[in-house]
């Protein structure tokens, strides 16, 4: 076969086995005048049971209109009804939808490309962020970074940026100059702070930043270090008026009965990670469960009441530490994860979260019973009125961008969460913790972030993964399932699928130029 009928070959071999019915319409579209999504299955985001079918008009970034289009309804509006159309229509017919998913707790490494995390995360339907770290970014960078990305054609989430609050500026440690420094953040277009380590150590500075922040309408969120837990424990911090506590520290030291501090031997050193992880867990097991569920949930739903206080538990980014073969070996990192940060996250004794140099059966058998009471405790705080959210932290420890954050809503489908509890902690609660009025749910007036799929979330989130789920006939046959079809981020379309194709071709080139 000579040369041109090699590339004839090709081409015509593209045609056939590549991109056809997607090509079709571009990856990118939008945002449209009207956009019409038709006859689709609503989970709007509030925790309501699914509704449809229906007709959803966006106009550019806004929902305008949500039109029931089942027979009853139809029959009401009588004859002369038109059902609407726009100058794009998605047929929605046996398709489900429902609000973009925010996850509250990311990093946006510089390890890879920007392009790579935003196109997993859009890939997952991931549609707004709230970014703790771009690379090394100062808070004016990342403001800007921002700013970039909110022009409608960028291919991106929406970013919330929350620098953290470190450095040698004297304001951050004295409470009147805290204010202002929170103030200047305000100006200069910053969503929120990020507070690390020892709030305890600066009780005052807390409460003036949290205080100061809310006034700005502006949040904080609080990782308490596992050094920093003594003398300030979740109750306080979160009494202190933080908008949410992520990880789990600082809770079982709230329930402490017989101790102050946590028994800790003497050789222990925080800054031996291994150690720190061990014993962050130990502590699970020293905490009285009593007091935990009967004295701490009551009081973290006072704070709440007062200041709207929000769980971000984070469940998925420590499962290495209960079962390392199982995220180094899962299915999605052949096609999706870069051969730099499975390097990175690789045992190593110079990178942070990658600990597991020196790391055992007895500490796995430690961290799932930790993660027994920790999901326990999570669950109830949400039955007893408490606002769960999802935050991934994925970049660390074989904890893939997207792929994480849907990881996350089956950690919380574990802790007992109802699905549709879980929709909502991914949606709605994520867009109250960020203050937003108009975003995380399906409803005339609000932001246009909606996800159209192929599958009912609700039935099984694994569907979510960018791999798909494999599913069987019945004679035996495996093929995979794919849910998630586009997802809408202010009225702008994209073809998930696609996305998640240049992610692996990425990939792909990047084995070529490092086997
Ligand atoms: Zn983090």
């Amino acid at each position: 076969m000579g040369r041109a009928w090699l590339s004839l070959w090709f081409a015509v071999f593209a045609v056939i086995e590549g991109i056809p019915a997607q090509q079709t319409v571009p990856p990118v579209g939008g945002p449209y005048n009207r956009l019409v999504i038709r006859g689709a299955m609503m989970i709007d985001g509030t925790g309501a049971p699914p509704s449809g079918p229906v007709d959803i008009v966006i106009e550019r970034n806004v929902i305008t209109q949500v039109i029931p289009v089942d027979p009853v309804s139809l029959a009401r509006r009588g004859p002369g009804f038109q059902r609407p159309t726009g100058d794009r229509v998605i047929e929605g017919e046996n398709l489900y939808v429902m609000p973009g998913i925010v996850d509250l707790h990311t990093h946006i490494s510089d390890r890879v490309p920007s392009e790579y995390i935003f196109k997993l995360w859009l890939g997952h339907g991931v549609t707004s962020v709230r970014v703790f770290s771009i690379g090394s970014k100062s808070p004016d960078e990342m403001v800007a970074e921002k700013r970039r990305l909110a022009a409608p054609q960028a291919i991106a989430p929406r970013l919330y940026v929350y620098p953290f609050w470190r450095g040698d500026d004297p304001r951050l440690s004295d409470p009147e100059r805290a204010r202002a420094l929170v103030r200047e953040w305000k100006t200069k277009g910053i969503d929120g702070i990020k507070i690390s380590g020892k709030p305890g150590l600066y009780p005052d500075v807390l409460k003036a930043i949290c205080d100061e922040a809310r006034r700005q309408g502006m949040g904080v969120a609080v990782h308490i270090g596992q050094d920093g837990v003594v003398p300030m424990h979740a109750l306080e911090v979160a009494r202190a008026g933080a908008t949410t506590i992520e990880h789990h520290y600082g809770y079982a030291e709230a329930a402490f009965s017989d101790q102050t501090v946590q028994d800790l031997p003497a050789h222990y050193n925080y800054l031996d990670e291994p150690a720190r992880f061990r014993y962050t867990a130990k502590v699970w097991l020293e905490t009285d469960l009593e007091k935990l569920m009967t004295q701490v949930i009551p009081e973290l739903l006072k704070s709440a009441q007062e200041t709207g206080f929000v769980m971000v538990p984070t469940f998925a980014v420590y499962e290495a530490n209960r079962d390392l073969m199982r995220v180094q070996t899962l299915s999605w990192h052949e096609r999706f994860t870069l051969p730099t940060l499975m390097d990175y996250w690789r045992p190593n004794p110079r990178h942070h979260g990658a600990y597991h140099y020196a790391w055992a059966s007895g500490d796995e058998a430690i961290w799932d019973r930790m993660y027994r009471r920790w999901l326990e405790f999570v669950n109830a705080y949400k039955n007893r009125g408490g606002r769960v959210a999802v935050g991934s932290d994925a970049g660390s420890a074989y904890h893939l961008y997207g792929f994480g954050t849907i990881r996350e809503l089956e950690m919380l489908e574990r802790a007992g969460f109802h699905p549709l509890e879980v929709i909502r902690a991914a949606t709605l609660e994520g867009a109250r913790a960020l203050g937003e009025a108009r975003l995380g749910v399906i409803r005339p007036g609000y932001l246009a972030d909606v996800l159209v799929l192929e599958e009912n979330p609700l039935a099984d989130f694994k569907v979510l993964y960018g791999t798909g789920v494999t599913r069987f006939t019945t004679d035996g046959r495996a093929f995979q399932k794919h849910g998630l079809k586009y997802t809408i981020r202010d009225g702008v379309v994209f073809d998930a699928r696609a996305l998640l194709r240049d992610v692996e071709e990425m990939v792909r080139q990047a084995k070529v130029r490092k086997p």
